[in-house]
C-alpha cells in the first residue's frame, strides 16, 4: 500500500431506511480503516433534494452506532475536512464545473425538460452525447454570441460533461481487476444542475479529492458510473490522487436470482433494514444482537479462508482483507443470519444480555424486580434462544403463570392416580425450599411409591409450570420458581388437567 494515510468514506444518500447492503458497505469501509489505523468518514450525499427524506441522516448515524461502527468524521462529529453534508458544500462545486467548461471538457446546456422529453420520444435510444449534442441547445452547438446572451439573461442551464468519442477508459478495481469502458456507451452526464447543486458524479469526485480519500469502496451497482468519474479525475488534473476503488459484490435474493430488494423482505418475511424504518422492523427489532448482525454482514462476500465463521468486530478488523472479498454476488440466507445470532447469544454473558432481555420482557408487560433472578434465568435458557425476542417465550413463565397449557399432551392420559401423585408431591414441598437435585430425588421416590413411571408425571409437571413441552430441566425451573409458586401452579393446573 502507498504511504498515503488511509481515509475511507461511507457516502449514503439520505433517502430512506438503510438496507443491509448499505450497512455492509459501511462495515467494509470501517474494517479497512481500522485495520490500517486510518479514518472512517461518513459523508452525507444529499445533493438530490427531491429525494431527500427528513430523519434519514439521523437514522443512518443511529444504525452505524448500533452496529458499533461509528465514524471518525461525520456531520455530527466533525473533523478537518468538513462540512460532511454535500448540501452544505454547495458553493464549492461550481468552480470545478466552470473549470471543466473553460478547459473544453464540459459545456453549458440550455435544453428544457420538455425539449429533452421530446427528443427522448422522437429519437430511439436517445442519449445526450457525442452523437446528438451538436443538434441540441448547448454551448457546443450554439454560436458563442448566443451562448453569451443566454448566460447574460440568466437562462436556466446545467453543465454537462463532454464525454469523448471512441475512447476506452479503464481502471484497476481491487476486487475485479482491470475494468474497461467504451466512452461511446456513456452519455454526457449533468455535473451541475440548474439550481447550482452538483450531481452525485461531480460531488463524489470533488469530495473524494478534497477529503483526501485513499480508498473508495462501494456497491457494484455504482460500477456503471465509474467511467464518468474516471474522466472527471483525469480532466480535473487529479488522476494521481484518485482513490483506489473496490466495487463490492451484490447481495443476492435467497434463491440467487438477482439483487436483494426491499420488497423481498416483506415478501419472504425477513428484515432488510438494520433498524426500524417507517414502521418496518429491522434486524434490531427482530431480536438481533449488533455483534451477530455485523458478523453475518461481514460474511456476505468475504471470508478469512480458514472456515472460521464467528468473528468479533475486533477479530474482523484484524483479519479483514480486500483480497478475500469475492467477485461473485453473495446470497442472502436469513436462516444463516439467525444461526449467527444464536451463536452470539450463547457467547454473551448474562450480564451483557441483561438490559436487552429486560427490554424484550418489558415490551410484554413483565417488570423485572430482581436482577440476580434474571441473570440466573438468562444463563439457564440463553442456549435455547435464537432471537432476543425468544427470551419472552423461553423465560416468560419464570415471571408469570402459563396463560394456557398444552392440554393435548396431558388430558388424554390423565388418571386419578396422577391427581393423587401431585397432591402428595405438593405436600412434600411444603416446609423448606428444596434444591433442584433434592426435589428431583423426592419426585422420583414418590413416583416409585405410587407405582407411576417418572416420565408419565414429569411431562405434566413441566406443562404445569411452563405451559408447554419446552424449557430447561424441569426441576431447575421449579427450584427457581420456589416452593410457593410451584405449589400454586400445581394447584391451578390440576383444576384443568383433572376435569
Ligand atoms: N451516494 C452514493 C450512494 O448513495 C455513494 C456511492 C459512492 O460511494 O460513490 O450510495
Amino acid at each position: 500500500m502507498s504511504d498515503k494515510r488511509v481515509r475511507v468514506r461511507f457516502a449514503p444518500s439520505p433517502t430512506g431506511g438503510l438496507h443491509l447492503g448499505g450497512v455492509r458497505t459501511a462495515l467494509f469501509n470501517y474494517l479497512f480503516a481500522k485495520k490500517h489505523n486510518g479514518d472512517f468518514i461518513l459523508r452525507v450525499e444529499d445533493t438530490d433534494q427531491s429525494r431527500y427524506v427528513e430523519g434519514a441522516e439521523q437514522y443512518i448515524i443511529d444504525c452505524l452506532n448500533w452496529c458499533g461502527i461509528s465514524p471518525d468524521e461525520s456531520p455530527v462529529t466533525q473533523g478537518n475536512y468538513g462540512p460532511y453534508r454535500q448540501s452544505e458544500r454547495k458553493s464549492l462545486y461550481r468552480q470545478y464545473a466552470e473549470k471543466l467548461v473553460m478547459d473544453g471538457h464540459a459545456y453549458y446546456a440550455f435544453d428544457t425538460t420538455e425539449e429533452l422529453e421530446r427528443n427522448r420520444k422522437e429519437v430511439p435510444n436517445f442519449q445526450y452525447g457525442h452523437a446528438y449534442r451538436k443538434s441540441l441547445r448547448n454551448s457546443i452547438a450554439l454560436p458563442q454570441h448566443e451562448v453569451d446572451a443566454l448566460l447574460a439573461a440568466h437562462t436556466p442551464h446545467v453543465i454537462r460533461l463532454k464525454v469523448p468519442e471512441d475512447q476506452s477508459v479503464s481502471f484497476t478495481d481491487i476486487i475485479r481487476g482491470r475494468v474497461t469502458f467504451e466512452t461511446n456507451q456513456v452519455d454526457d452526464k449533468v455535473l451541475l444542475k440548474a439550481d447550482g447543486m452538483p450531481t452525485y458524479h461531480l460531488a463524489v469526485v470533488v469530495d473524494d479529492y478534497l477529503m483526501q480519500i485513499s480508498h473508495a469502496f462501494r456497491g457494484e451497482e455504482w460500477l456503471p458510473s465509474a467511467p464518468v468519474h474516471l474522466l472527471l479525475w483525469d480532466y480535473l488534473g487529479w488522476k494521481a490522487d484518485m482513490p483506489k476503488w473496490a466495487h463490492l459484490p451484490l447481495i443476492l435474493k435467497p434463491d440467487g436470482n438477482g439483487k436483494l430488494s426491499k420488497r423481498d423482505g416483506a415478501r419472504l418475511g425477513f428484515p432488510v433494514y438494520a433498524m426500524n424504518w417507517d414502521g418496518v422492523d429491522g434486524f434490531k427489532e427482530m431480536g438481533f444482537l449488533p455483534e451477530a448482525f455485523v458478523n453475518f454482514l461481514a460474511t456476505l462476500g468475504w471470508n478469512d479462508g480458514t472456515g472460521q465463521e464467528v468473528f468479533s468486530l475486533e477479530e474482523l478488523i484484524q483479519k479483514f482483507s480486500l483480497e478475500r472479498i469475492s467477485k461473485a454476488g453473495a446470497r442472502f440466507d436469513f436462516e444463516k443470519a439467525k444461526w449467527y445470532n444464536a451463536e452470539w447469544i450463547k457467547k454473551q454473558t448474562a450480564e451483557r444480555l441483561k438490559e436487552k432481555v429486560k427490554t424484550v420482557l418489558a415490551d410484554k408487560g413483565i417488570d423485572i424486580k430482581s436482577d440476580a433472578y434474571l441473570l440466573t434465568i438468562i444463563d439457564l435458557i440463553k442456549d435455547r434462544c435464537v432471537l432476543l425476542t425468544d427470551f419472552y417465550q423461553q423465560a416468560g413463565y419464570f415471571f408469570e403463570k402459563p396463560k394456557e397449557y398444552d392440554l393435548n399432551s396431558v388430558k388424554p392420559k390423565w388418571t386419578d392416580d396422577k391427581t393423587d401423585f401431585f397432591n402428595a408431591f405438593k405436600a412434600l414441598l411444603i416446609g423448606t425450599e428444596l434444591t433442584a437435585v433434592d426435589m428431583e430425588a423426592k419426585f422420583k421416590a414418590l413416583a416409585e411409591e405410587k407405582e407411576l413411571k417418572t416420565g408419565d408425571v414429569m411431562l405434566p409437571f413441566r406443562i404445569m409450570l411452563v405451559g408447554g413441552k419446552f424449557g430447561p430441566h424441569v426441576f431447575d425451573i421449579a427450584a427457581l420458581l420456589g416452593k410457593d409458586e410451584t405449589i400454586n401452579r400445581i394447584e391451578k393446573a390440576l383444576i384443568t388437567f383433572a376435569n
